[in-house]
């Protein structure tokens, strides 16, 4: 390639997602971070929420620290009212939201037999509950502009289900459910909605893992390493810049562990 067409590749890079914007839940740091800065980089005005607005405001300052802009502002996915002014403060401000990332998500690990009620429903209510919550906030304004792009962050083990993590399974299984069946209604609207099944990512919510349980998982990961939270945020720039044929699919992420 020339430099002349480099340079216009860059520069064109940078502009693919100019006047959008876009929310990205739970993204005050792991994957939701590097999401929000790959759509800021691609020039989106980039919506960092999470449950406290310090967890936001961080999110912000790390994407402020590379030079890229955002605006911050708290939504705690499993509260109605939370999510209710996080839209209405979005829409007041910039007057559109062409895409939304629900990433928000949390863990609650036990064995099926330990597991309780109330670890269960935490886990239902903040993967999946909130995906309905939110979206169903947000995609009426899509609707009306006839456009709009949803990825949904859920994870290999929604597929294939996994010791220890029954509430988190159905979770995420509910979520690719969700993915597909809104990915039907809303196809008329020029919505596409789409998924990404994450394999082992490299993020706090992995970090508490014991040493020899990540051994483990790496044993099982062709490509000899853990993802980076980056990895997952190129699946979701697809969905957001390109992809526009792409709809109701899942694209797994976890370097060759499952195939
Ligand atoms: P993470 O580092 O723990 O980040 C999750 C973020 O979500 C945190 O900032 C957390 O905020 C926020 N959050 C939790 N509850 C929330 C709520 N009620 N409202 C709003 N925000 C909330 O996790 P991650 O690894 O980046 O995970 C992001 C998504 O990827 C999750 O849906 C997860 O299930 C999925 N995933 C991760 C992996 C992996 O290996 N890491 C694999 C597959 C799928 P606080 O911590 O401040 O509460």
């Amino acid at each position: 390639m020339s430099t002349q067409t480099l340079t216009e590749a860059k520069m064109s890079h940078h502009d693919l997602l100019k006047d959008q914007v876009a929310i990205v839940t739970g993204s005050g740091r792991g994957i939701g971070l590097a999401i929000a800065k790959k759509l800021a980089g691609a020039g989106a005005a980039v919506i960092i929420t999470d449950i406290t607005q310090e967890s936001a405001d961080s999110g912000a300052n790390e994407i402020a620290s590379s030079g890229l802009k955002s605006f911050s502002t708290v939504c705690n996915v499993t509260d109605p009212e939370s999510i209710e002014k996080m839209t209405s403060t979005v829409m007041e401000k910039y007057s559109r939201i062409d895409i939304l990332v629900n990433n928000a998500g949390i863990t609650k690990d036990t064995l099926f037999m330990r597991m309780k009620l109330e670890e269960w429903n935490a886990v239902i209510e903040t993967n999946l509950t909130s995906v309905f919550k939110v979206t169903q906030s947000v995609i009426k304004n899509m609707s009306k502009a006839n456009y709009g792009r949803v990825v949904n962050i859920a994870s290999v083990i929604g597929l294939h289900g996994n010791f220890g993590q029954a509430n988190y399974a159905a979770s995420k299984a509910g979520v690719i459910a969700l993915t597909k069946t809104l990915a039907k209604e809303y196809a008329s609207k020029n919505i596409t909605c789409n998924a990404i099944a994450p394999g082992f990512i490299d993020t706090p919510m992995t970090q508490k893992l014991k040493p020899e349980i990540k051994d483990k998982y790496l044993e099982f990961i062709p490509l000899k390493r853990f993802g980076q939270p980056e990895d997952v945020a190129e699946a979701a720039f697809y969905f957001c810049t390109g992809g526009s044929y792409v709809t109701g699919q899942v694209i797994v992420v976890d370097g060759g562990m499952f195939m």
